[in-house]
C-alpha cells in the first residue's frame, strides 16, 4: 500500500527496517529501544545524533536548541505565547491550526490577527497584511494541511517569526536566522507520532518574566537541563535519528525540495487535467507540496466511491480532514515517486471510467 495519510504517515521503508530490528535488539545491546533508558550514554548518543543532523541539514547556528518534547503541535500553541508574548503578538490566520494557536495565545496576552484569509474559505494564503514592528512576533503556520496550502517564499519581517512547520518540516531549506522558534508535532516528516520538535532561538526568549510559567512548559527549564528535563520520547527520537540520517543520505534537504516540487507538480498537473476532479487552491503559487487537496467537480457526487477505488488499487489515506471535506494527499519526503504515480493512474483511471459510465 501507499500510504498518503496527513499524519502519522509514511516512513521510509529502511527506516521501518533498522526500527523494528532496533525493537528487538537496540545496536547488540540486547536491550529493546523500547525499553533505553533517557539516561544511558547510548540514548545520549542518538539525541546528539538527531541534534547534530538536524542543524547540519537546515543549516541551524549553533546557538539555537533543537528540542524533543510531547504534547504535540498544539501544546506548542500555549508554550509559544507564555515564553514569548510580552506586550503583544502578531498572527496570520491560514485555517484551522493557526485559529487553534491565536485561541490559546488571546489567553495569555494580546493577539492581533494581522491576515486572515478566512472570507475565502482558506483556500488560500492571507495577502496584504501589515506586520506591526512593534509586536513581540509574529505566527503562522506554514503549511495548512488542512487545506493544502503554504508558504514557499519566507515571509519578510523586521520582527522575529515563529513558525508552526509541522508538516513541511525538511522539505526546503529555511532562513533560520529569522525565527525565534520554529515548532512542530513530528508524526509526518520527521518521525512517529509522540514527539514534538521545537528549535528554539534562546537569545530571543525574554530573559525576565514575571509569568508563572509551568516547568515543562518553560523552553528555558529545557535547555538549562541538557535537552532532557524529563522522560524524553525515547523510541520516536531515536526514529527522528533514523529519519534524518535517510535524508542526509538520499542528498539533503535541497534534494527533499527537488523531490517535492516534482511528486507535487505531477500529481497537481493530474488534478488540472482531469474532467472529474479538481484543485480545492485555484492560485497555483499557494498551492502545497505536502498536502495535494482536491474534490469531485461534481458537488453532487461522493468521494467515498474513488476512495474506494484507491483503496483498491493500493493507495490509502486520501480521505481529506473532517473541518474541510473532500480529498487530500500527502506528499511527504518519505511518499516515492512511483506511489505518485499509481495514485495519478488512479486519477486517469477512475476519470475515464466515470466518463463511460456516468
Ligand atoms: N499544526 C499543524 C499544521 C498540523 O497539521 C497539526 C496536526 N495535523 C497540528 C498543528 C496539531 O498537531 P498535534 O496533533 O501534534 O498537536
Amino acid at each position: 500500500m501507499y500510504n498518503f495519510s496527513a499524519g502519522p504517515s509514511v516512513l521510509p521503508y529502511e527506516v521501518l527496517k533498522e526500527l523494528s530490528e532496533a525493537c528487538l535488539d537496540y545496536n547488540h545491546t540486547g536491550i529493546s529501544i523500547t525499553g533505553l533508558g533517557h539516561r544511558t550514554l547510548e540514548f545520549e548518543s542518538i539525541i546528539r545524533g538527531a541534534q547534530d543532523l538536524f542543524h547540519e541539514l537546515l543549516d541551524i547556528p549553533q546557538r539555537y536548541h533543537v528540542l524533543f518534547l510531547q504534547g504535540g503541535a498544539t501544546m506548542q500553541f500555549s508554550m509559544v505565547p507564555l515564553n514569548f508574548l510580552r506586550s503583544r503578538a502578531a498572527y496570520l490566520d491560514s485555517g484551522v491550526w493557526s485559529q487553534k494557536a491565536i485561541k490559546e495565545a488571546r489567553r495569555i496576552g494580546e493577539v492581533l490577527v494581522v491576515g486572515s484569509s478566512a472570507a475565502q474559505g482558506y483556500r488560500e494564503l492571507p495577502s496584504d497584511y501589515d506586520i506591526p514592528h512593534d509586536a513581540d512576533y509574529l505566527h503562522y503556520t506554514s503549511n495548512n494541511t488542512i487545506y493544502g496550502t503554504e508558504f514557499l517564499d519566507e515571509i519578510k519581517s523586521d520582527i522575529p517569526l515563529i513558525s508552526d512547520m509541522s508538516s513541511d518540516i525538511l522539505s526546503r531549506p529555511l532562513e533560520i536566522e529569522k525565527y525565534a522558534l520554529i515548532y512542530g508535532g513530528g508524526q509526518k516528516n520527521l518521525s512517529m507520532a509522540g514527539m514534538t520538535f521545537a528549535i528554539v532561538d534562546p537569545d530571543r526568549l525574554p530573559a525576565i518574566s514575571d509569568r508563572y510559567i509551568p516547568s515543562l512548559l518553560d523552553y528555558g527549564n529545557h535547555i538549562n537541563a541538557h535537552d532532557i528535563l524529563n522522560t524524553v520520547p525515547v523510541t520516536a527520537i531515536y526514529t527522528a535519528y533514523l529519519v534524518l540520517k535517510w535524508i542526509k543520505a538520499k542528498g539533503g534537504v535541497k534534494r527533499m525540495e527537488t523531490l517535492a516540487i516534482e511528486k507535487s507538480e505531477m500529481l497537481y498537473a493530474a488534478i488540472d487535467r482531469s474532467k472529474k476532479f479538481k484543485c480545492c487552491v485555484d492560485k497555483k503559487s499557494d498551492r502545497s507540496r505536502m498536502n495535494v487537496c482536491f474534490e469531485l467537480q461534481d458537488k453532487l457526487s461522493s468521494e467515498e466511491n474513488f476512495i474506494n477505488f484507491a483503496l483498491e488499487h493500493g493507495i490509502y489515506g486520501i480521505k481529506g480532514h473532517r473541518a474541510s471535506g473532500g480529498l487530500r494527499a500527502s506528499l511527504y519526503n518519505a511518499m516515492s515517486i512511483e506511489g505518485v504515480e499509481s495514485l495519478v493512474k488512479a486519477i486517469e483511471t477512475f476519470d475515464r471510467q466515470s466518463i463511460l459510465t456516468p
